[in-house]
């Protein structure tokens, strides 16, 4: 790997903007089949944060020339109600994507819920099933942040072939799905989390980092092999209330080859990895129709 002065900045915006015109370029091919992609949002409770993730994944989807439907749901609704409005989204045809925001309240099994999103609509990728499709290599839905991870690293156009890849975290949206496609892609994979002895052992090694913590400079420069390439999913505040990453990313941006900022990089294209997800699933639905024994109807 070549070594920069300074790191080069992958610029999630730029990407994220560029991929959303494609999609927005594969949508308007449905529409000349009278296909619009449609991706269902449910927001339980009032929580501030789900409000804003709610109200950008809708935009996103409006943006793109997708239809959203956005269902929005007292914090007291019972789990059996949930579930019955997800069963009906399973077999609304105009609905391609089923996402239900969390957290939920307590009262409401998130296992449960995820679990009742039909497969083929199950766009964030988080159900067994979808799971067990990214371990198997089975066709399935990427979960979003870890698929833009990956979008992200390819735009730098180093192959994975070979690499060392360092994961720091094991959450089942983020860590393990991002290590298997890193593994995918054939990077050799390791995966770090909290009871990992020696953190920079390890990362020192790494072609590739991504730091999915939760904590503000888990990853600091004498960590960092020179030229790496390092992904910072870690979303977390300053003292002063400025959104930071999990990396400290003046410090690191000296050694890397690449580095993606905080905000700015993995941040929008988790959104824009779910219209891909929602658009991949009606032109997949569009596909079965037309290979139905008797067409589209
Ligand atoms: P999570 O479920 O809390 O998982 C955090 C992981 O970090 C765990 O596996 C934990 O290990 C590991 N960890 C904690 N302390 C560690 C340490 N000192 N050294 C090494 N590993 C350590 O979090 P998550 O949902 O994966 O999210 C991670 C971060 O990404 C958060 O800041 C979140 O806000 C952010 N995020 C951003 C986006 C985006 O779109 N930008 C999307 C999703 C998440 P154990 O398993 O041993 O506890």
């Amino acid at each position: 790997m070549t070594q920069p002065a300074v790191a080069q900045i992958i610029d999630g915006n730029a990407l994220s903007h560029r991929l959303r015109a494609e999609i927005a370029q594969r949508t308007a091919a449905l529409a000349s089949r009278a296909v619009r992609p449609g991706l269902a949002v449910i927001l339980v409770g009032d929580d501030p944060a789900s409000q804003v993730y709610v109200r950008n994944k809708v935009k996103g989807c409006h943006d793109a020339g997708m239809v959203s439907v956005l269902e929005k749901y007292d914090s007291n609704l019972a789990q059996a109600a949930l579930l019955d409005r997800i069963e009906a989204l399973n077999c609304d045809p105009r609905i391609h994507g089923i996402l239900v925001q969390m957290p939920l309240p307590k009262h409401i099994d998130p296992h449960k819920v995820i679990e009742t999103i039909a497969a083929s609509k199950d766009v964030d990728g988080y159900s067994t099933l979808s799971a067990g499709e990214l371990l198997t290599g089975a066709p399935g839905f990427n979960p979003c942040t870890p698929y833009g991870c990956m979008k992200l690293i390819a735009s730098t156009g180093v192959a994975l072939r070979g690499k060392h890849a360092v994961v720091i975290g094991r959450s089942n949206t983020v860590g393990k799905p991002m290590a298997l496609m890193l593994l995918r892609e054939n990077a050799t994979v390791t995966i770090c989390h909290s009871a990992t002895a020696n953190l920079k052992f390890h990362t020192l090694q790494a072609d590739v980092v991504v730091a999915a913590v939760g904590r503000r400079n888990t990853l600091t420069a004498d960590m960092v092999k020179p030229g790496a390439i390092v992904i910072d999913v870690g979303m977390n505040r300053t003292d002063a209330g400025k959104l930071c990453g999990d990396v400290d990313f003046a410090a690191v941006q000296a050694v890397a080859g690449f580095i993606t900022p905080v905000p700015g990089g993995v941040g929008p294209m988790t959104i824009t990895m779910l219209l891909a997800n929602t658009l991949e699933s009606a032109e997949r639905m569009t596909r079965q129709l037309d290979a139905a024994p008797h067409g589209p109807t």
